[in-house]
């Protein structure tokens, strides 16, 4: 082994060890209560990392009952002193950059330079919603009958459950805990059984911000059902916000018809990309490599349907194969590497699956196609398929993986017809030169979210969320913190 190794894997078992390993129940660190732990694992070597608790239904009403004690004093606390809370982790992040940056490519796979990106665009929800804690207004008018006057007044919802998914591990927690924190909710937090090291990281950081103990509660379990079950039974809790699958979100939805939880629900998509007979070609490869590869495509809006105007299309696949093809594949911890591992063993064989019956029903490989069993851990390379029949199952469902199927069309109702017929509606991207034919499509495409000759969405600053079986409500930019405020109406006499 050389010396840069040894002190590489020296640097990755530093970075987990410092990572609590433990519940985070009412500012106590402490084990699963029935002492139950479960296996983290790298997936660039599919070896485990580390172990962490296995909460159960005990752990989640210990955890309930530390929100709920902290509740009314939270919703008390000054939204200045929220606001510097959520700020000064925002500061402890970007100074932590690089450290957890490498947590999170160790548990989840990406490139560093990319979860160094993620920790970035993590910690700017942090300090997004510091600027919003200040800001949450009410109204106050003269009845139109001149007669009393109407007070409406924003108040926290009160405790919240807030799940997410392993593919954005510290950004999609940050978006729920900073809008929850901002408008004075405590919190449970459940993160992916894949990532809890990132979420593990970041409730330290939190609490060393100055959270008070009980506003954020993190359980980290294999037994997902066995959290969620007990808490949308207990009336003390009041809202539920999960991302995840579509799946998963629905029986979330119905179990939060339980108590009548308010819900928000970031869930899958199937992001149709369309190139336009009059697009700038290089800018349309460049932002297709981009929907497609970041997150090596296992993002809720990686491009997942590639339609390219007839004229185009043959250009267009062999420059985006060229790309793709070129791309660096390793391990995310390796200089260079621009693609690294799926998250696991089902995920590579979903991919799998979804290349081989597409190719079988016609589909052309132009660059990749085939999982690399060269080496341990779940890699798949970036692959381009042309001439993908429209109904093949890679097309309805997420790929969630470096895979980007290429169909083409002859005009725009065409394009419309195909993008729109989906049950998701999560985000969509166009490339087009032309106004006219931009803003049809942003009328048109049944999506929440559009990419307009850009190949990413996502910023703080916008309202993110989807329509159709995407989810409900919107995260970031100036709505996000509704999703945790209820409007309180007062009827007043004069
Ligand atoms: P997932 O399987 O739906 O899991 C998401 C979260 O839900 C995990 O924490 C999971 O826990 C938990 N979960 C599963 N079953 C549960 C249950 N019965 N009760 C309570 N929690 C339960 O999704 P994923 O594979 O982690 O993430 C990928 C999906 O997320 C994709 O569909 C992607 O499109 C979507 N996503 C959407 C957005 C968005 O903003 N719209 C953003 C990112 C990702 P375990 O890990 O323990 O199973």
């Amino acid at each position: 082994m050389s010396d840069s190794t040894e002190g590489n894997g020296k640097r990755e078992q530093l970075v987990v060890e410092r990572v609590p390993k433990a519940l985070l129940v009412g500012g106590r660190w402490r084990p699963a209560s029935d002492g139950r732990e479960y296996e983290v694992e790298d997936p660039s070597t599919a070896r485990p990392l580390c172990a962490v608790p296995d909460a159960g239904a005990e752990d989640a009403r210990a955890a309930m009952d530390a929100a709920a004690a902290a509740q009314d004093g939270w919703a008390a606390t000054a939204p200045r002193e929220r606001g510097e809370i959520l700020r000064r982790a925002f500061e402890l992040i970007v100074e932590r950059q690089q450290e957890l940056a490498l947590l999170m490519t160790l548990e989840m796979g990406k490139p560093v330079a990319e979860s160094r990106s993620e920790v970035l665009y993590a910690a700017e929800f942090f300090r997004w919603f510091s600027e919003e804690a200040v800001r949450i207004e009410g109204g106050w008018r003269t009845a139109p009958d001149g007669n009393g006057r109407i007070w409406v007044m924003r108040r926290p919802v009160g405790p919240a459950l807030l799940i997410t998914p392993w593919n954005f591990p510290m950004a999609m927690g940050t978006r729920k805990i900073g809008p929850a924190v901002a408008a004075g909710c405590t919190m449970i937090v459940k993160p992916a059984h894949q990532t809890p090291l990132s979420m593990l990281a970041l409730a330290e950081i939190l609490g060393q911000a100055g959270l008070p103990d009980g506003v954020l509660n993190v359980l980290t379990t294999s037994r997902p059902a066995e959290i969620s079950d007990p808490l949308t039974d207990d009336p003390r809790l009041r809202k539920l916000s999960f991302t995840g699958s579509t799946g998963v979100g629905r029986k979330l939805i119905e179990l939060s018809a339980r108590q009548v939880l308010r819900t928000s629900m970031e869930l899958g998509g199937n992001a149709p990309l369309i190139v336009c007979r009059d697009a700038d070609l290089e800018k349309a490869v460049e932002g297709a490599a981009i929907a497609k590869m970041r997150n090596i495509g296992e993002a809720c809006t990686a491009a997942n349907r590639i339609y390219v105007h007839r004229e185009l299309a043959e250009a267009f696949t062999g420059r985006l194969a060229e790309k793709l093809g070129s791309m660096v594949v390793g391990r995310g911890t390796e200089p260079g590497t621009q693609v690294g591992p799926l998250i696991d063993g089902a995920g590579l064989d979903k991919v799998d699956r979804l290349v081989r019956d597409a190719v079988s029903a016609g589909a052309r490989a132009v660059t990749g196609g085939a999982p690399l069993s060269d080496r341990p851990g779940y890699f798949y390379p970036p692959t381009v398929l042309a001439d993908v029949p429209t109904d093949a199952a890679m097309l309805r469902e997420e790929i969630f993986g470096p895979v980007a199927p290429v169909v083409t069309f002859e005009d725009d109702d065409e394009a419309l017809r195909l993008a729109n017929d989906t049950e998701f509606g999560l985000v969509g991207y166009v490339f087009t030169e032309s106004l006219r034919r931009g803003i049809r499509y942003a009328e048109e495409l049944e999506t929440g979210m559009l990419g307009l000759n850009k190949g990413v969405v996502s910023t703080p600053a916008a309202p993110f969320g989807g329509v159709k079986q995407s989810g409900t409500g919107r995260e970031g930019g100036s709505v996000g913190i509704d999703e945790y405020l209820e409007i309180k109406y007062v009827a007043v006499d004069v």
